[in-house]
């Protein structure tokens, strides 16, 4: 599949000199070398966006419409080739590509391609004598879209998507360590959309990432990334009062009552902290157990994740792969390294890298972390989970909230009614109850507090990607 960067719907090799080594995660060998932008592309990229925008913000959403639908087409029918890139890159078990990121990235496509087609708004009217007043939501124009790296391709389908479908054009730049399914992206879109419409850059964020902000044609940056990023991105945006949608860290937690149904709890933890090596901004990794279940959940769960298969892309029965590279595992063993030396905290489950060429970790339950506790606090972004006690549903509440973060969250009880206060009172994107981590197109992800704002996802989306105009005509 393509490995080349697509710049006004012609393919080229970066030309600034420099590149970087693409790893496979779970073997650590090299699966290519990418050729970075040069900063003359990133200005071609960015004009050629920019010339695109006018023909392009003038389709009519059936068109644009019928693009998106054959881009879904094609992923959908290149699935399995998509599926086997993305997992020999970051690592992830073949078949959890394949059958769950697969379809939920073409869905993402078809959600937007319709929803472009059905937009609401507020009434045109009479609203002083005289004149007819109304509405307008239009493109911006040129979109920079910078993504992470834990999901890369359908991180591309949910800044492209809703942004082309709202008529503006894209520069977007995939993380320097998971470029290839984008760029095997580019290939389809080339063959699809007008030209200059998508645009795909290689490179790193410092050089390739902050020239596209640079440039006073990008009037949108979108970006999926730690905080630190979206504080550069905020800097970079306030030269040309350029339009922020950031998607930031998250850590969110889990809190669970003593009336919980204890198996759906750890059934849903096995899977929700743990998919995609805990590498995900909504991962269930900061548990809250009330008293009384405290003791049986962090046994039950310490179990639960021990008993997690963890293995390279095509291992018989495989569930989790591992951390995306040696400096993020590192990163990763710190975290449960400086809880270990804790006397209070106990590691009831994993806690160590496993040896070979990848950058496993083993899936690790810390128990007795205290809400102050680093672990509880800083985003690890790895197959880790801390467990707290706490005594009712006002500290619960309470440790919650007590967070630089707000992406996601979740209650778990019996009782509707209590479940339906903590929701209320939770400070968080996303609160689900007795589940945890399900997205759904038609409904929005985004975060509050320093978890950024701007929704990816649903009508929200298409609505952050456009500007409210109002028309007024005298009569
Ligand atoms: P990162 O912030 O290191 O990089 C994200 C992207 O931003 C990369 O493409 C990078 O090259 C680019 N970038 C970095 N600095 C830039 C700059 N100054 N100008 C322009 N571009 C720049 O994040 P990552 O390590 O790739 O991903 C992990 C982080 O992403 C975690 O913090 C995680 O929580 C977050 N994340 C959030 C969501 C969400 O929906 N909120 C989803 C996934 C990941």
């Amino acid at each position: 599949m393509n490995q080349q960067m697509l710049i006004d719907n012609e393919f080229v090799t970066g030309d600034s000199g420099r590149s970087e080594k693409v790893l496979n995660a779970a073997t650590g060998q090299v699966v290519a070398e990418i050729q970075e932008a040069s900063p003359a592309q990133v200005v071609a990229a960015v004009k050629a966006a920019d010339r695109a925008f006018a023909g392009w913000s003038r389709t009519v959403p059936r068109d644009r419409a019928a693009m998106l639908l054959k881009l879904a087409d094609a992923v959908e029918r290149r699935g399995a080739e998509f599926a086997r890139l993305e997992s020999q890159n970051a690592g992830k078990p073949y078949l959890a590509v394949l059958n769950d990121e697969l379809p939920a990235i073409v869905d993402v496509f078809r959600f937007f391609a319709g929803a472009c087609r059905t937009m609401t708004g507020a009434v045109a009217g009479e609203y002083t004598p005289g004149y007819t007043s109304m509405i307008r939501r239009d493109p911006l124009g040129v979109v920079a879209s910078i993504a992470p790296w834990n999901y890369p391709l359908m991180m591309a389908a949910w800044k492209i998507a809703p942004a082309v479908a709202a008529g503006n054009t894209v520069v977007i730049k995939p993380s320097v360590q998971t470029p290839m399914t984008t760029l095997a992206l580019a290939e389809l879109i080339a063959g699809i959309f007008p030209r200059g419409v998508v645009n795909v850059l290689a490179g790193r964020g410092s050089s390739v990432g902050t020239g596209i902000l640079a440039q006073p044609e990008t009037r949108m940056v979108s970006i999926t990334g730690s905080v630190g990023s979206g504080q550069h991105i905020l800097e970079a945006a306030k030269k040309h009062i350029m339009r922020t949608h950031l998607e930031l860290g998250g850590k969110a937690p889990v809190v669970v009552f003593d009336d919980a149904d204890l198996e759906q709890v750890v059934s849903g933890l096995r899977a929700f902290s743990f998919y995609n090596a805990g590498q995900d901004c909504t991962a269930a990794c900061r548990v809250y157990a009330q008293g009384k279940i405290y003791d049986k959940l962090v046994a039950d769960l310490s179990a639960a994740a021990s008993s997690i298969k963890v293995g390279t892309q095509d291992e018989e029965g495989v569930e989790m792969g591992p951390c995306i590279t040696a400096e993020h595992r590192t990163a990763v063993s710190g975290f449960v390294e400086r809880a270990r030396a804790l006397k209070h905290v106990e590691i009831t489950a994993g806690g160590r890298a496993k040896p070979g060429s990848g950058f496993f970790y083993e899936p690790t339950v810390v128990a007795g972390a205290l809400q102050k506790d680093e672990i509880v606090q800083q985003e690890v972004f790895g197959p880790v989970v801390s467990v707290t006690r706490f005594d009712d549903l006002e500290q619960g509440v309470e440790y919650a909230n007590d967070s630089i973060f707000g992406l996601s969250s979740s209650v778990w009880t019996r009782d509707v009614s209590k479940a339906m206060q903590v929701a209320a009172r939770l400070q968080y994107g996303a609160t689900w109850v007795n589940s945890h981590f399900m997205l759904v197109s038609e409904m929005p992800h985004g975060g509050v507090k320093q978890s950024g704002y701007g929704k990816d996802l649903s009508m929200y989306a298409l609505e952050d990607y456009t500007a409210v105009r109002h028309v007024m005509v005298k009569f």
